[in-house]
């Protein structure tokens, strides 16, 4: 039998298989490109190009495509054959370094928020060689950046690698200070966590809403929800068992390291976290593994969601990112170390990362805004939409004692002097881990928690790379140069933490206290997407990712277009299918149940004239009354998704969109909710909650 260790990786184009079909000269040249961003020769290209196509096509492949990330937020491919005709009338299957390298895919149906209107008109995408090659199906993908003819980018990992390479650059500038020569580079890592659902096909077909939406528009609360708390962790069902044999398989000869999976809190949900890698390759893996996990579903007869909020008043969905920084040596830049030297450095780099989430709250809130996210930060199992950072006590007790030059009681009273005394190890606490914060320190790596489950993981990775640059930016302008390094790194140290403790928050996220505690504070709560986005284009926003160079101007603004048109969209199909269910199915559905209750009061009536007919009677017209209002909320959705048209900027839309269609939406719910707790299951025209989230045996 194969074991997975025969099959892992099998359909990527790794180190292993580089160094087997490459000639040793191309293999090392390729590896510099790697390594270090080289630019490659030509004729590498070629010998390169040609290794993989044999390699692919010995695999099963017949194709190719250039594999990217648009706006979107999900990956797109074209594919091309390797086919070219040969003059005896056959074909040869050939693939040059050329169509390696560069890519013209007709972008004019990506969105690009006005950037192509204002460069070219056609975008191209190029080979990033530092993320594998891999197969899948009978198609090689290259991963690739997306950009115009004018060098904007079009992508997202465009930006991604820029804000790894910003992080980079400032990064080494700070450990040269603390005298270390031998490091080559610094990069971030990222393990994401996904959450998703997973519910029967067959159940799935019958609700539009799923269907256009990912998420159930209407849906009465089943007699149980979540309240046991007995899914989580929870036995496996063996449909689910299969499905993720079925998923890690995939993923595994994808090279995806698919580590730990489990059942999550709410019914049908659950959770696939992978080992963590370097942030490009963990963006580019995370989108495949959420491409793969809906495709094996579908194999099994199951969907899977991952919408952030598919069933009201169940748990959503999310994403954690977690997330560190590393030296090429591997060694963590989280981790304190074993000297006090070492731990000056920890502090530093920690006191970077508190400095940038409190300096550009609003960058990483808006890092995870879509009409999706919005109905899960805030709600009771998500982090709220406050930006703050949990230490733990005992961290935060080594900052307090430094702020304030007093003794750290942990540390058998003494004074904590910067790069005299070794601190502590800050394990993760298992008994004390907070799950309401939406970025928590756990022992040698932050976890953000806002994303939600189908984000890209590109983006919140963008802006706290390029948030944490600009930290250690300041730092090292600050300390380069400076006579007495360790009194102005103390120094320095100190006033982040006077300067932003503020978002320092060990308590309860999900506390109503907290959320005015923060306000206080001067923290930034934007709640919905409308709130938040318009803010990318801030001064020191625009500022700050400029000079990092992680965007331009131009980026930024076309972002911001494209986010809040997202939104609007989103919530715009949602509101149309709200509609369509409501005329078509609902009030149809409960309108012959009514019928039918007349139908059979009258037979009582007709029996036997003396019989009560009181329960008909109540139920007709309580009934009656909900599909009046249920029209009525119906008729004035229609009437305003019409008049969505008449704001012309996109701000004006997604501000009417939250203040006008939302609302109507949730007073149409309510009353299609109630009045399915009072129509017989044989006449409701779709699935119900219950059967959604209990059906998968
Ligand atoms: P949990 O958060 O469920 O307790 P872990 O802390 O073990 O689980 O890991 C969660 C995720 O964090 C995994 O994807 C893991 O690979 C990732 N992870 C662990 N260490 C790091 C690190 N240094 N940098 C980034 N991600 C990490
Ligand atoms: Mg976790």
């Amino acid at each position: 039998m194969q074991t997975v260790s025969d099959y892992f990786g099998s359909m990527v184009f790794d180190d292993r298989v580089m160094r087997a079909t490459l000639s040793e000269e191309v293999y090392r040249t390729l590896k510099k490109t790697i390594d270090r961003g080289a630019q490659l020769d030509i004729s590498v290209a070629n010998a390169v190009a040609n290794a993989m196509k044999d390699w692919a096509i010995a695999r099963g492949a017949t194709h190719y495509t250039h594999w990217f990330q648009p706006l979107t937020g999900i990956t797109a491919e074209k594919h091309d054959s390797f086919i070219t005709p040969a003059p005896d009338g056959r074909v040869i299957m050939e693939f040059s370094g050329k169509e390696l390298i560069k890519g013209e895919p007709d972008a004019s149906s990506f969105p690009s928020g006005g950037l192509r209107a204002t460069f070219e008109a056609r975008g191209y995408t190029a080979w990033d060689p530092t993320s594998y090659a891999f197969i899948k199906g009978k198609t090689l993908c290259i991963p690739t950046a997306f950009c115009s003819y004018g060098g904007e980018a079009l992508d997202k990992k465009t930006p991604l690698l820029r804000s790894m390479e910003a992080l980079n650059k400032q990064a080494m500038r700070i450990l040269r200070l603390f005298g270390n020569t031998s490091v080559k580079c610094v990069r971030t890592s990222v393990g994401p966590e996904q959450e998703y659902f997973l519910i029967d096909k067959e159940m799935y077909d019958k609700r539009k809403d799923l269907i256009y939406t990912g998420r159930t528009l209407f849906g009465a609360k089943p007699p149980k929800g979540q309240e046991l708390d007995d899914h989580y962790f929870g036995v496996i069902k063996p449909r689910v068992e299969e499905y993720m044999a079925d998923l890690n398989e995939e993923l595994w000869k994808l090279g995806v390291l698919a580590k730990t999976e489990h059942n999550e809190v709410a019914p049908a949900q659950h959770e696939l976290a992978p080992i963590y890698s370097t942030t490009n390759i963990a963006t580019d893996h995370n989108q495949l593994t959420m491409e793969i996990m809906q495709k094996v579903a579908s194999r099994h007869g199951l969907v899977c969601l991952l919408h952030e909020k598919p069933f009201a008043g169940v748990n959503g969905s999310g994403k954690h990112n977690n997330w560190s920084m590393a030296t090429d040596k591997g060694v963590n830049l989280l981790t304190p170390g074993e000297t006090p030297y070492e731990n000056a450095q920890f502090l530093l780099f920690l006191c970077a990362v508190l400095k940038a989430v409190d300096d550009y709250q609003d960058l990483l809130r808006i890092a995870v805004a879509t009409a999706g996210n919005d109905h899960r930060l805030g709600a009771n199992e998500a982090p709220p939409a406050v930006l703050s950072v949990f230490l733990g006590d005992e961290l935060t007790a080594v900052l307090e004692a430094i702020e304030n030059d007093k003794p750290y009681s942990g540390k058998k009273k003494t004074q904590l002097k910067l790069g005299v005394d070794v601190l502590p190890l800050f394990q993760k606490d298992t008994t004390d881990r907070n799950r309401t914060s939406p970025f928590a320190f756990t022992g040698n790596k932050f976890e953000f928690r806002m994303l939600g489950s189908s984000n890209s993981i590109a983006c919140a990775n963008i802006m706290l790379n390029a948030a944490v640059a600009e930290s250690l930016k300041q730092y090292a302008d600050r300390l380069e140069g400076t006579e007495d390094f360790a009194a102005a790194l103390h120094l320095m140290i100190k006033k982040t933490i006077k300067d932003h403790k503020r978002i320092i928050f060990n308590g309860n996220g999900y506390d109503e206290a907290w959320i005015k505690e923060a306000e206080r504070r001067g923290l930034s709560n934007y709640r919905t997407t409308p709130d938040c986005m318009p803010h990318l284009l801030d001064k020191k926003n625009v500022d700050m990712l400029t000079s990092q160079g992680v965007y331009t101007e131009t980026e930024l603004r076309s972002r911001c277009e494209i986010m809040l048109d997202n939104y609007c969209k989103a919530v715009l199909i949602e509101a149309e299918t709200m509609v369509d269910m409501s005329e078509k199915q609902i009030i149809p559905a409960i309108e012959k149940y009514v019928f039918k209750l007349c139908e059979t009061a009258i037979s009582k009536k007709n029996f036997a004239p003396d019989i009560s007919c009181d329960y008909e009677h109540g139920l007709v017209k309580k009934l009656s009354t909900l599909t009046e209002r249920a029209a009525a909320f119906t008729a004035d959705l229609k009437e305003s998704v019409v008049h969505v048209r008449d704001f012309c900027d996109i701000i004006s839309q997604a501000n009417y969109i939250r203040d006008s269609i939302l609302p109507l939406m949730t007073s149409l719910r309510a009353v299609v909710d109630e009045a399915e707790t009072k129509t017989a299951a044989d006449f409701w025209p779709f699935p119900t909650y219950g059967e959604l989230l209990f059906g998968v045996r």
